[in-house]
Parts: structure tokens; sequence; C-alpha cells
């Protein structure tokens, strides 16, 4: 059965009130949704209520894990989902239940109307966060408006405390302005502050201690992410660079003998705080995917496609119902075609997509950019 009436009910009936202004976050605008859809679930009864969506493919850094130095075949102009496109389209899936939007990339900060994007998720009714995710690299010249127009929270991207290795990570300059992202969205009080590091062996592993230890003095939480061979360049494909969730774990275990598990999101499946320290620190295992049965999440690429899984090539069009005159409902229908064929997990995902696929080439996304990482 893929309509839980109790379940429908219970989302509708944990919205606010209509009037009521919700304390629990600055983006909540407090208008009950006004007419609910039945919620999106998939065959094993998983409900989402999270769309991370992608504002562009572009980006200014060049992470050597994410995409080649010469980019890749960025899509832009009307290949893109319009701002409005986007905002309407998060209009459906509040109906649908959807109450926390993500906004990543490519590096969301790029598009210019970032801004306006933000606003209109946050005054969309039952959307009760709005975050972001971005390399950092422009983060102060939107921040204030950023905060102003209802992002609650901002994840920041950073492999290296090292000026030379971030360099040769990212084939750009700039860790010192990332470093002042992080503050600056501490200091202006921006509810939650996350700051993501991709953890490689033979690269930055040895930085574990480092980053760890940021959180004794800030109030951010570390998450380390297991690195996902996504890039059909395949320069990480020998798995000689892939550090283990469990090694992570290990090591900080190690580092802080009194360390105490603490909570955090669904992805955050490993989570801890040192004794007397203001921030945690999180391990991510993106790639060995003991997530997937708590999957609660909605991709959108940016040139508007519906992906069910990070580890799935399947696609479902959004930019042509939206395009061409579709009905709030027909929005609705192709996420629920969409979410009816999930696969139970990332493995099964991706063993579905591999039958299909005959060769490297008929992989049509390339780098984390085209999909929204
Ligand atoms: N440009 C923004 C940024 O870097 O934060 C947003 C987009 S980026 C694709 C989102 C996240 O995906 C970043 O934290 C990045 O480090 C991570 N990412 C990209 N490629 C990855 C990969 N192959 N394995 C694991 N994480 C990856
Ligand atoms: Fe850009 Fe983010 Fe990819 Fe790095 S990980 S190249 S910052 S999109």
């Amino acid at each position: 059965m893929l309509y839980n009436e109790s379940l429908y009910q219970e989302l509708s009936s944990s919205e606010p009130k209509p009037g009521v202004v919700s304390n629990s976050s600055p983006a909540a605008h407090g208008s009950a949704n006004p007419s609910p859809l039945p919620p999106l679930q998939d065959q094993f009864g998983r409900t989402f209520d999270y769309v991370r969506i992608a504002v562009t493919e572009k980006c200014n850094l060049r992470c050597t894990y994410c995409m080649p130095e010469e980019g890749v075949d960025f899509k832009k102009g009307d290949q893109i989902l319009q701002a409005d496109e986007i905002i309407r389209t998060i209009g459906v899936l509040a109906r649908m239940g959807i109450k926390k939007v993500r906004f990543t990339g490519g590096e969301p900060l790029v598009r210019k109307d970032i801004v306006k994007l933000v606003e209109g998720a946050a005054g969309t009714p039952g959307i009760k966060t709005v975050h972001l995710t971005t390399n950092g690299i422009l983060f102060s010249r939107y921040a204030k408006d950023l905060l102003a127009a209802g992002l609650t929270g901002v994840n920041i991207s950073l492999d290296s405390l090292d000026a030379d290795k971030f360099q040769r990570i990212t084939r750009r300059t700039g860790v010192e302005k990332v470093l002042d992202s992080i503050r600056l969205a501490l200091d202006l009080g921006f509810p939650r502050v996350k700051v993501n590091v991709v953890l490689m062996r033979g690269f930055n592993e040895d930085e574990l201690p480092a980053f760890c230890e940021l959180t004794k003095d800030l109030a951010v939480t570390v998450r380390f992410i297991e690195f996902m061979p996504f890039d059909a360049h395949q320069i990480w494909e020998t798995g000689e660079h892939f550090a283990s969730a469990e090694n992570m774990v290990n090591q900080m275990k190690t580092l802080y003998p009194g360390i105490m598990d603490s909570s955090g999101t669904r992805t955050e499946h490993h989570i801890f705080q040192a004794p007397g320290y203001a921030g945690k620190m999180a391990v991510i295992p993106a790639f060995t995917r003991s997530l997937c049965g708590n999957c609660s999440r909605i991709r959108l690429t940016a040139d508007g496609r519906i992906r069910n899984c990070l580890y799935s090539d399947d696609e479902y069009d959004l930019k042509t119902p939206l395009r061409t005159g579709g009905s709030d409902d027909d929005l609705a229908a192709v996420f629920r075609t969409a979410f009816a064929e999930k696969a139970k997990d990332g493995f099964e995902s991706k063993k579905r997509s591999a039958v299909k696929r005959v060769n490297i080439a008929d992989i049509g996304r390339v780098s984390m950019t085209q999909i929204g990482g």
C-alpha cells in the first residue's frame, strides 16, 4: 500500500495551526498547509520529508574527487530550473509532507538568486527548515541576507586545514576564506553550522584529530564523510583513498577516551561529543550505506530531474510537466512514480543501474555537481 492514512493524518496534524508562529525555526512562517496531499511513501513504508535541490551545476572550485579541472558539461540558462519553478515544486512537496529543504549544487552561492530561493522556500507553508551546503568561498557576500531570508542552517565543506593541501584538493586557493565563513556563520547566529569533511586515506586522514579539535571551542558539528566513487573519470576507482566509517569512529574513540554518544540527524549515523567540548563530531557512512533503511530524502537535479537514490541512475522528468502546464497533482504524480520505484537500498539501486548500463559512457552524470551532493 503506497498511501498510509494514519501517517497522513499524523503529518497533517503536526503542522502548526493557522496564524500560530512556530518557535522551532525562523523559517517556519507559521501558517498551516492549506490543502495537504497524501504523503510520499515507498513500497517499504519509508516516508520522505526532506528534499535536496541542486540549484546549479557550476562551481568556483574543482575538488579532485568531484570533477575534472576543465569542469564538466555544465547545464545553463533555460536548461536549469528557474526560481519560480523551484519554489512551486517546494510548495507541492510541502503539501506531501516535506518539511526540510536543502539547497546544494554545484556551488549554490554562484547562483545569483540564491537569497530569493531561500526566501521562497522559507515562506512556503509547512517548510520548517531551509539549509544550504556550500564550499564557503562566497558565503560572506550573502550571509546576512540569507539569514534574514530564513536560512536555518549551513553546511560548509572543508577537506583540509592546510593551505597547500586545500589547494591540491580544490585546485584553487581559499582555506582562510572558508574558515572565516565558518566563524561568520557562528557569529551571525545561524541555528545550525556544520563542517563537511570528505576523509581520504593517504590524503587528509591525518587531519582527523585537528578537525575534531575544532569542536573544542566552536559550536559546530564536524562531519566526516566516506568518499563515494561517483567520478566517471575514476581517479579514485582503485579504492586506495577509501577511509571507512568504522576506522574513523575507532580513531575518535582512541583520541577521546571519555567520548559520549550524542544526538544528530539521520545521516549522522555515529555522532559524539568530547567531554567539555562545544561542538560535536559525526561520521557519515555514505559509501558503506548503513543509512538506507532510514532514507527520507528526495533529490532534485538542477535540470529538473528527480532521483530517488544517490546510487541510482534512474531519473524522472519534472521539468517537462513544470513547463507544459502540468497541475500540482501532475507534479506530485511524478514524485509518486519515482518513489514507488525506489529500491530497498543503495546496493540494490547500483545493481539495477549497472544492469541497464552498457558502458561507462552511458552514465549521464559524471560528477556530484550534476546529481546534487
Ligand atoms: N559545492 C558545495 C560544497 O562543496 O559543499 C555543494 C555541493 S557538493 C557536491 C556537496 C558535498 O558533497 C560536499 O560536502 C562535497 O565534499 C561532497 N562530495 C562531492 N563529491 C563527493 C564524493 N565523491 N564522495 C563524497 N562526498 C562528496
Ligand atoms: Fe565544487 Fe562542491 Fe564539487 Fe568541490 S565538492 S568541486 S566545491 S561542487
